[in-house]
C-alpha cells in the first residue's frame, strides 16, 4: 500500500509538471484528490490493514496528500502568473507604434508681425488703443481734415453703409477718439492696431487689410522725435543696419507729411527687382499732426504738437518674409501658413 501511495505521488508529480492549462490542473486535482479520486480509492483499502500498520500508512497517506496539494497550489499559482503575463503581452499597447498626430495651430504671419510691431512701440512707452470698424463719416474723414468733397477722399475710396456711416478706411479715427477722451491731459502716446477697408483688390492691395497707427501728442514734440522714433522702429523691425529715408508727401491730417522708406531688405540698398532697383522700400506714411486735427480733438495747437504715422501690417509682413502676393496672406492655404 505504501508502494501504491509512493507511485501515486510520483505520477501526480509528473502530471502536474506536464499540465499546461488550468483545466488540466483541475482535472488532475479531481482525478487524484476528488471524492472518487485515486488517493481516496487507496485510503478505502486501509480497512484491511493491521492496527500496527494503519497509523503508519495513515501518516504516509497524509504526507502524500499534503505534498500533492502543495504542488498543486504552487503549479496553479505559477500557471496563473504565466497566463496573466501572456494575456498582458497579447493585449498590451505597443508604445513603439506611431500615434495619431495632433495638429498644432500656430500664429498667422500677420499676427506675428502685428505683435512684433506692438512690442516695439510698447517698449517705447506707447499703449494700445482700439476703436470701431464701422465708423462715422465725421471720425473717419471730417475730424481728420477731410471735409466732404475734399479731393483727398479719392485716395481712400470706401464702403459706405449709409451716407454717414462707413467701414473705416484707416485707423486714424481712433486718434481723434482717443484725443477727445484724453484732452486736455498730456501726453497721448498710442498705437492703434486694427482692420481697415478700401475699395482695392490686386496683388498688393486687399479690400480689407490691417494697419497700425501711431500717435504722440505732448508739449514740444518735434519732427525729430518722429524721425528718431520711426528710425528706431525700422531698425528693430528689419535689422540694425536698416537705414530710413523721409520723403515729402501729403496727407490731409498731417503737416508736414512724409513717406518713410527703408533701405531694401533684400539688396541692402544696391538695387534689385524687389526695390525696383532704387535700393529703397516704402513702408509707411507719417507727419506732424495737423493743427486743425488737434483743435477738433480738444487740444490747443499753440501749446501742443504731435506726430502720427500709419503702416500696413500686410506690407511690413510681405517685406519681412519676401512674400510677393498679398492674397497669400488671406487664402488660408496651410502649405503657405505652415512655413511660419
Ligand atoms: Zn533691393
Amino acid at each position: 500500500m505504501e508502494e501504491k501511495l509512493k507511485r501515486l505521488h510520483e505520477e501526480a508529480h509528473k502530471s502536474l509538471a506536464e499540465a499546461r492549462t488550468m483545466d488540466e490542473l483541475n482535472e488532475i486535482r479531481v482525478r487524484i484528490l476528488g471524492k472518487k479520486g485515486e488517493l481516496t480509492q487507496i485510503l478505502r483499502g486501509m480497512g484491511g490493514l493491521s492496527s500496527e500498520e494503519r497509523p503508519r500508512i495513515g501518516q504516509v497517506a497524509n504526507e502524500v496528500r499534503d505534498a500533492i496539494e502543495g504542488e498543486l497550489a504552487v503549479r496553479t499559482a505559477g500557471l496563473k502568473e504565466l497566463l496573466k503575463e501572456q494575456k498582458l503581452r497579447e493585449e498590451g499597447i505597443d508604445i513603439t507604434l506611431p500615434g495619431t498626430p495632433v495638429l498644432r495651430g500656430r500664429k498667422h504671419p500677420l499676427t506675428i508681425v502685428r505683435e512684433e510691431i506692438q512690442d516695439i512701440f510698447l517698449g517705447l512707452g506707447f499703449s494700445i488703443a482700439e476703436g470701431p470698424e464701422v465708423e462715422t463719416d465725421y471720425y473717419n474723414f471730417e475730424a481728420l481734415n477731410l471735409p466732404k468733397d475734399h479731393p483727398a477722399r479719392d485716395m481712400q475710396d470706401t464702403f459706405f453703409i449709409s451716407p454717414e456711416t462707413l467701414l473705416r478706411t484707416h485707423t486714424s479715427p481712433v486718434q481723434v477718439r482717443t484725443m477727445e477722451k484724453t484732452a486736455p491731459e498730456l501726453p497721448v502716446k498710442i498705437i492703434v492696431p486694427g482692420k481697415v477697408y478700401r475699395r482695392d483688390d490686386d496683388a498688393t492691395h486687399s479690400p480689407m487689410f490691417n494697419q497700425v497707427e501711431g500717435l504722440a501728442v505732448d508739449r514740444r514734440i518735434t519732427f525729430s522725435d518722429l524721425k528718431g522714433t520711426l528710425d528706431l522702429f525700422a531698425r528693430l523691425m528689419f535689422g540694425m543696419k536698416t537705414r530710413t529715408r523721409f520723403r515729402p508727401s501729403f496727407f490731409p491730417f498731417t503737416e508736414p507729411s512724409a513717406e518713410v522708406d527703408i533701405s531694401c531688405v533684400i539688396c541692402g540698398g544696391d538695387g534689385c527687382r524687389v526695390c525696383s532697383h532704387t535700393g529703397w522700400l516704402e513702408i509707411l506714411g507719417s507727419g506732424m499732426v495737423h493743427p486743425r486735427v488737434l483743435e477738433v480733438s480738444g487740444y490747443n495747437s499753440e501749446e501742443v504738437t504731435g506726430f502720427a504715422f500709419g503702416m500696413g501690417v500686410e506690407r511690413i509682413t510681405m517685406l519681412k518674409y519676401g512674400i510677393d502676393d498679398m492674397r497669400l496672406l488671406f487664402d488660408n492655404d496651410l502649405r503657405f501658413l505652415q512655413q511660419f
